[in-house]
């Protein structure tokens, strides 16, 4: 297994992510008061709101678990799955690098 091509994925990976995280950080910036914007806008805001703070978790788990991935590269338990304990394809490795489940168990 090409260790080197999969740190350099995960690495990738991480920097979208963070760049990811920053922008639903400024989206998800507080929501001004009902005087300032009409009610309906404050709604609104106030939904766009929660969708980017859903994904804002998800993406800030997301880097986790790349953080998680990377620490692995290289050691025995990389690229096995830990639910089957099968080793997982690299193409599956290097199109979702965050998993630690292969295809089958991520289902
Ligand atoms: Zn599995």
């Amino acid at each position: 297994m090409n260790t080197e091509k999969i740190r350099q994925r995960i690495e990738n990976e991480m920097i979208k992510t963070e760049q990811r995280i920053r922008e639903y950080e400024e989206l998800s910036a507080p929501v001004a008061p009902d005087d300032a914007i009409g009610r309906v806008s404050r709604m609104d805001a106030i939904n766009n709101k929660s969708v980017t703070e859903a994904a804002l978790l998800k993406a800030r788990q997301k880097h986790n678990a790349l953080q998680n991935s990377l620490a692995k590269v290289g050691k025995t338990d990389f690229g096995i799955c830990i639910s089957c304990k099968q080793p997982i394809p690299i193409e599956r490795i290097l199109f979702r690098p965050e998993s630690n489940h292969c295809v089958k168990c991520a289902r």
